[in-house]
């Protein structure tokens, strides 16, 4: 396969609204992507709709971007990033409600005092931002405040004003929860059962405060813009007052439409008004339209409000698609479910009625994700010309997310043309083409086994489950042996498992670590021998010395980025970043972690440009490793030894024989100094390169095993030796064994 580079975003994701739920993908990456493509005003077809962020981003560099979107909130979200009303809109239409009278209050008032609270310092009556609660329990067991008063703030203990003022808002629930449901579904609907049960996570202080503020929206009269900026701003509120809030915030991308053990109850009405700052986003409008009405050429969306398998006509006819791009989707039960809630709660019954399954449906397991990609990978098949690519991002990888995908795109006859993969933590990016690839139909059984084990090979070193797991899969799809025609995809899904299991606990070859870089899933290597099935062991030594050149890919990344500071002073770190992803594309993507660990290193940060130290210029460091070629040899003169120098080894020797050996480094290359040296050899770095070392042994934990074996020591430790007025040999082999490259420090980034 042609590993195409991983492109970096240029800054993270936008934590706008209901940023929890919408895919985190980098700003920058689909521009990039299109610019390779270079076909401006061209259209493009985003199938699923999922990510509103990626689909704007393609239109503003000049695209026609057809989207399917039949999820009413994310086509809601979509039209409103693609053209917010003004700031002040926003600020009106949260002043026009409230505004209204509710009883001889006005309703900003009125849903301010639910969340009443006297503060705790200077008894003052004030509005709580939330209320803890445990699942199950009738009443909050804390407030969060932020006391205008006397500035007291914080977590305080409930009182019994709150409980009671709790319990009495419960009271009245019944009613409004069974009006919150009437506006989702009839009466006499069949899929009751399920409103019903998804407003469950709902408390009745929020539901009262929305319901409230539901039932007076249509006696409003606003004009459109205005009420599309109410509408929007409600919508935060509808999400911040649901019982989805861990407390502490563990897991701030819930997936699963399960309320957790503790959890906050948000003010609704600061909501509202947090809503204000989240949208107050002043980008240029792009045009975007509803099929069938036309965008202009240069550039805009299209939404196509039905389903994908209705678009052939459209597309066939008049609408030649270039390219399709796309967050691939992930199965999102409280996303999905909670959207057909506040479509009906925003626009009436009629809204969800489209969407209504995603009320009845509450499993969603990798075969059911599978089987619902294929058949839109099929659909595309059918309706596209021979030939197109599909950028397709793919984020919060996990690997049955991958293996779900790869199945059902293989499946559908897409051929795989690039997967690209930085961390756990960083969307997947992945090419396919509509194109019948001849597949190699490699029946072997060893298939597997091979692809992995020729993945650790190209790495020199371990890697994380999941770059395991792809590398498999990336095989796999090229053989056609990810699913048969004949099978079910809980079936293909489940012999890939098996699969993946059998290879790499039937078979010798692999060892797992429980530590390193990517700890969720723990870390591959390949092992010595048939015999070192568990437990730390080397990675696949004796391949290694078949072929020499090969080195841990962190050495080699450490060798990109000082021959890249040499040559240029002043690189930025998206400079850095581009020159360093076309030389590791593909799985062998480095972490920022790891370019971050290399330049604290070796350069110095100053008005946002790296530069090499001073002392890392490549003539200080010559000078500076001879005066330690010096310093060894008169050490050893002191304790009786003749130094030996051969190749970049230093030897002592007494009568003929080598008693130590000296390796010294200006790198942190440590993986190639080991090659190069024996039990009885010091290691020997810069005190710069401490840190960098460290970073490396707990990235790679069978780096920390190899060098167990040998003293790694610092060239402060010699230099200081040479002060020591009475040097022995003991007192030599003690002072060596006390100095322990440090831990890296906590504030370095693992990823
Ligand atoms: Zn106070």
């Amino acid at each position: 396969m042609d590993f195409q580079p991983y492109i970096p975003g240029l800054k993270p994701a936008d934590p706008g609204p209901l940023s929890r739920f919408l895919p985190a993908l980098e700003e920058g990456v689909i521009s990039a992507w299109l610019s390779q493509l270079d076909k401006p005003s061209a259209w493009l077809l985003d199938p699923f709709g999922f990510s509103p962020r990626l689909v704007l981003e393609a239109a503003r560099n000049g695209y026609r971007v057809l989207v399917t979107a039949n999820n009413p909130i994310t086509r809601f979200l979509l039209e409103m990033f693609a053209s917010p009303p003004a700031q002040s809109e926003f600020t009106a239409a949260l002043a026009d409600l409230g505004a209204i009278k509710k009883g001889d209050e006005r309703l900003a008032g009125h849903l301010q005092s639910l969340y009443l609270t006297s503060c705790e310092k200077c008894n003052q009556q004030i509005y709580a931002q939330a209320f803890l609660w445990r699942k199950g329990e009738d009443a909050p067991y804390a407030r969060i405040y932020e006391c205008s008063h006397c500035g007291d703030a914080g977590e305080r203990i409930i009182t019994s004003e709150d409980i009671e003022r709790a319990r009495k808002i419960a009271e009245t629930d019944a009613l409004h929860r069974s009006r919150a449901f009437e506006k989702v579904v009839a009466l006499n609907d069949e899929d009751r059962f399920y409103a019903e049960e998804a407003i469950q996570h709902y408390l009745p202080r929020p539901l009262y405060a929305l319901t409230t503020i539901i039932n007076r929206l249509d006696g409003l009269n606003l004009s459109a813009e205005r009420k599309r900026a109410l509408t929007a701003l409600i919508l935060i509120a509808c999400d911040a007052g649901n019982t989805l809030w861990a407390h502490p915030a563990e897991r701030p991308r819930p997936k699963q439409l399960s309320t957790p053990s503790q959890f906050r109850e948000h003010n609704v009405w600061m909501a509202l008004e947090r809503g204000l700052s989240l949208w107050a986003e002043t980008s240029s409008t792009v045009p975007c339209e509803a099929w069938p009405t036309k965008i202009p050429e240069s550039g805009g969306i299209l939404i196509y409000e039905g389903r994908l398998r209705d678009l052939a006509h459209v597309v066939k006819k008049e609408i030649p698609i270039a390219a399709v791009i796309g967050s691939v989707p992930r199965p999102n039960q409280a996303f999905w479910t909670l959207s057909a809630l506040w479509a009906g709660w925003l626009w009436g019954k009629d809204a969800v009625e489209p969407y209504k399954v995603a009320l009845r449906r509450r499993r969603y397991d990798w075969a059911w994700n599978a089987t619902a990609l294929h058949s839109a990978f099929k659909r595309l098949r059918e309706l596209l010309p021979e030939g197109v690519s599909f950028f397709a991002m793919l984020p919060e990888p996990e690997p049955a997310y991958l293996t779900s995908a790869f199945t059902a795109a293989s499946a559908a006859g897409l051929s795989l043309q690039s997967v690209a993969l930085r961390t756990e933590h960083d969307p997947v990016q992945i090419v396919w083409k509509n194109e019948q690839k001849q597949q190699t139909k490699n029946t072997d059984a060893d298939i597997l086994q091979n692809a992995i084990q020729e993945y650790l090979i190209t790495r020199g070193e371990p890697a994380s489950y999941l770059l395991i797991h792809t590398a498999g899969l990336i095989a796999l799809a090229e053989a056609g042996a990810l699913k048969n025609p004949e099978m079910e995809f809980d079936e293909a899904l489940r012999k890939t498992n098996t699969m993946f299991e059998f290879s790499l606990k039937g078979d010798g070859r692999f060892v797992h670590y429980s530590t390193g870089e990517g700890v969720d899933t723990g870390m591959w290597g390949s092992s010595t021998s048939p015999q070192s099935t568990r437990g730390p062991a080397h990675i696949v030594p004796t391949l290694f010395r078949e072929s020499d050149s090969i080195e841990s890919l962190s050495d080699r990344v450490e060798i990109a980025i000082v021959t890249y500071l040499q040559k240029n002073q002043k690189g930025i770190y998206l400079e850095i970043e581009a020159d360093l992803y076309p030389r590791f594309a593909g799985l062998l993507t480095p972490s920022k972690g790891l370019i971050y660990a290399i330049l604290n290193s070796y350069a110095e940060k100053e008005s946002g440009s790296w530069n090499l130290r001073a002392e890392d210029l490549a003539s200080a460091r010559r000078e500076e490793l001879n005066t330690m070629y010096t310093l060894i040899e008169t050490i050893g003169k002191r304790l009786g030894y003749t130094t030996r120098k051969q190749d970049k080894l230093l030897h002592w020797e007494e009568s003929g024989t080598s008693v130590r050996t000296f390796n010294v480094l200006a790198s942190a290359l440590l993986r190639r100094a080991l090659q190069e040296s024996d039990p009885n050899t010091i290691i020997v770095i810069p005190g710069g390169r401490a840190a960098l070392a460290a970073y490396k042994q707990e990235r790679d934990p069978s780096l920390t095993t190899q060098l167990k074996k040998h003293r790694l020591v610092k060239y402060r430790l010699l230099r200081n030796l040479l002060e020591v007025p009475i040097l022995t040999r003991e007192t030599f082999e003690e002072q060596i064994a006390s100095d322990p490259v440090e831990k890296s420090t906590g504030q370095m980034m693992m990823f």
